[in-house]
């Protein structure tokens, strides 16, 4: 009997061991359901299919009407996105930062002349250059995607920080405000403004500038030292009905004016929005707009403010759930036909990943 027992417990034991030995390497997996020669094989091939997504990018530059092969090499991006792990893949984490380096140098290093330069970082992340100023909209470092190695270094930030003039943040949501990226341009001398409830419950929230939110109200913003006062609209604008979302309308001294919508969104019942939306081209002339890919009624927000063009950000979020990040393939079941219903109409929209950059001209 006691034989038996200790049977029993050196078999309880081994067992034990081996399932905490099969947990800890589970741990180790990126994607726990698949074995690690298999998640060797999903890093390899997210590298392989990056590299022929940005080669086929870079030789085919955003445009209007954009180059079908282009179409395919976004929808690829989309592919690689939708692996719930992505971000956590080495590839991936190697490329966007080499992607938003690469468009930083670039902005390090382009005196724009005529028109403006827009480049699209994260998300709604944009940094746009006029001949006498360049603002930032959303920067954030990447840490919605929960993955540490995703995340941009702060250095980056702090070069971006010293090439604009000034930073507005949208609305309070992890992937559109970034406390330490406003706490660095604040450090460089660059004012921030963003939306009454971003960092409300923080200190640095005396630091931030608050504007009015009121349709069609032309304010002036000191920037470069009280040198140029920009001209900015701050619409009242919403995510659904509790997210206070200021959508920006700037307008520069060259007289090149755009507006960033942050996550704009009206939905059911809460449609007061519109009431400024269907009027903004009655009161000012809008060169680009910049919204987000899924907002859900594009059409009616693109007439209402009557842009040139359109610039679509928020495509791929890695922090949103698989079936919500939003591809460039315009899902219409979970986002309504909304993207594909911008792109029937004669809008030139341009789409762009992470650090690409087009030249507007008028
Ligand atoms: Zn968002």
């Amino acid at each position: 009997m006691r034989q038996m027992k200790k049977i029993f417990t050196l078999l309880l034991l081994c067992s034990v061991m081996f399932i905490s030995a099969q947990e800890k390497s589970k741990e180790d997996l990126i994607d726990p359901c698949l074995s690690k020669k298999s998640n060797e094989y999903m890093d390899r091939q997210q590298a392989a299919l990056l590299e022929e997504v940005f080669n086929v990018v870079d030789e085919n530059p955003p445009a209007y009407p954009p180059a079908r092969i282009r179409q395919t090499a976004l929808y690829l991006m989309d592919a690689i996105t939708h692996d719930k792990y992505a971000a956590f893949r080495t590839p991936l984490q190697e490329t966007f930062h080499q992607r938003i380096d690469k468009a930083i140098t670039e902005i390090e290093n382009t005196k724009v002349t005529e028109g403006a330069k827009i480049w699209k970082l994260y998300n709604m992340g944009f940094v746009v250059r006029t001949k006498s100023v360049t603002v930032a909209f959303d920067i954030v470092r990447g840490n919605s995607a929960g993955s540490k190695g995703f995340s941009l270094p702060d250095e980056y930030i702090k070069r971006l920080a010293k090439q604009c003039d000034v930073l507005f943040v949208s609305h309070w949501h992890d992937d559109h405000q970034d406390k330490d990226v406003a706490r660095i341009f604040l450090d460089a001398g660059k004012p921030v403004v963003a939306s009454p409830q971003v960092w409300k419950e923080d200190p640095i929230y005396s630091e931030i500038i608050h504007l009015d939110r009121v349709p069609n109200k032309v304010q002036k913003l000191k920037l470069k030292d009280g040198k140029l006062k920009l001209k900015v609209v701050v619409y009242p604008g919403h995510q659904m009905k509790k997210t206070i979302n200021n959508v920006t309308l700037v307008l520069t001294p060259e007289g090149i004016n755009f507006a960033h919508l942050g996550d704009q969104i009206n939905e059911g019942d809460f449609m007061v929005d519109f009431d400024w939306i269907d009027n903004v081209a009655k009161h000012f002339k809008v060169d680009f707009i910049m919204p987000t890919v899924w907002a859900n009624d594009l059409v009616r927000i693109t007439r209402g403010v009557d842009p040139k063009m359109v610039f679509l950000g928020h495509a791929n979020e890695l922090g949103h759930p698989v079936y919500d990040r939003d591809p460039f393939w315009g899902d219409t079941v979970f986002s309504e036909p909304s993207l594909k219903a911008l792109l029937n109409t004669d809008y030139p929209v341009i789409m762009m990943i992470w650090g690409e950059s087009y030249l507007y001209k008028k």
